[in-house]
C-alpha cells in the first residue's frame, strides 16, 4: 500500500531556492522516498504584461514595493484547486509566531501551501480573500519568506512517520512538554577537567529521569519563564516518579 505524500506547494519569486537545504539529510532522504512532495511555483508566471510585473508601489506612498493581490491571487488559485484542504500560510513577521504545537498540527495534516513574501510584503486584500494564515518564525525581519518557509517545512517534515529514526527522540525534545530539554553528555567521560554529572554514570534510570526533569525545569525557569507559565500541556511523564 502506498500512502499519499505530505504535499508542500511553495509560491515564490525564487523557486530555484528549493529544495535547497531540504534536499539533504533527513528531509532530503524523505523527499527521495516520497514521504513528502515539493512543488516550488514561480509567482511571476502570473505577472502582468510583457514584463510579468508582480509588484507595484505602495498606495499612499512610501518606500519599497508591494506584491500585487491580483498576481498572488491568480498564483494561489493555480496552485490550490477548489477542494484542496491544505492550510495556506503566508510567511510574515506580523503573523502568529510558529510553535511546536502548531508544527505538530501541520505535520498531521495533508501538507501546506506557503506563500513567500518579498519587498515590503503583500497587498493586504489577498490575505483574507484567499484565506491565508500569517505565520512568523520570530521577531526579526528577513528579506523574503523563502527561508522562513524552509523553517516551517523542516520542522514539519522531521515529524512525518518514518522520518526520524527513533520516534521517541521527537517526544522528549524542547517544547514538547512545555519545557526546554535537559542537557546532554557523551564520551569522553572527562574533558578538559569537566566530568559528566555523576548521576548519568550510575545506571539508575529512575534517578536519571528525575534529574533530567529537574534540569529541564531549572533551565526553562531560567531562560524561558514564559514557557513554564503558559504551558497547558501535560508533562511528559517518562517515569512514574519524576517529581521529587
Ligand atoms: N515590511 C514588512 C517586512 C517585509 S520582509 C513588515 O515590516 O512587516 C519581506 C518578506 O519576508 C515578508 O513578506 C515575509 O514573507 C518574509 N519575512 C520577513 N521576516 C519574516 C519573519 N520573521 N517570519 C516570516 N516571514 C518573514
Amino acid at each position: 500500500m502506498t500512502t499519499k505524500p505530505w504535499d508542500a506547494t511553495i509560491l515564490t519569486l525564487y523557486p530555484e531556492m528549493f529544495p535547497g537545504p531540504l534536499g539533504i539529510s533527513l528531509s532530503g532522504d524523505a523527499l527521495a522516498r516520497g514521504t513528502w512532495a515539493l512543488e516550488a511555483r514561480q509567482i511571476r508566471e502570473h505577472g502582468i504584461g510583457r514584463h510579468r510585473a508582480v509588484d507595484d508601489s505602495p498606495a499612499g506612498g512610501g518606500a519599497g514595493m508591494v506584491l500585487r493581490c491580483d498576481v498572488l491571487g491568480a498564483a494561489i488559485d493555480a496552485a490550490a484547486a477548489p477542494g484542496d484542504t491544505r492550510p495556506r500560510l503566508l510567511m510574515s513577521p506580523r503573523g502568529r509566531p510558529l510553535t511546536q504545537r502548531r508544527v505538530r498540527d501541520l505535520a498531521e495534516g495533508p501538507g501546506l501551501v506557503i506563500v513567500c513574501g518579498r519587498f515590503e510584503g503583500v497587498d493586504e486584500r489577498v490575505i483574507a480573500a484567499r484565506n491565508l494564515e500569517e505565520v512568523s518564525i520570530g521577531d526579526y525581519i528577513l528579506s523574503g519568506g523563502e527561508m522562513a518557509a524552509m523553517v516551517v517545512l523542516d520542522a514539519c517534515i522531521r515529524l512525518l512517520p518514518g522520518v526520524m529514526g527513533k520516534s521517541a527522540s521527537g517526544e522528549e525534545e524542547s517544547f514538547e512538554g512545555g519545557l526546554l530539554e535537559y542537557p546532554h553528555y557523551t564520551r569522553p567521560r572527562d574533558w578538559e577537567g569537566h566530568a559528566i554529572p555523576d548521576i548519568l554514570n550510575g545506571g539508575n534510570h529512575g534517578a536519571i529521569a528525575r534529574w533530567r526533569r529537574q534540569e529541564a525545569e531549572r533551565i526553562t525557569r531560567e531562560r524561558r519563564p514564559d514557557l513554564a507559565s503558559t504551558d497547558k500541556s501535560p508533562s511528559p511523564d517518562k517515569s512514574p516518579s519524576t517529581k521529587a
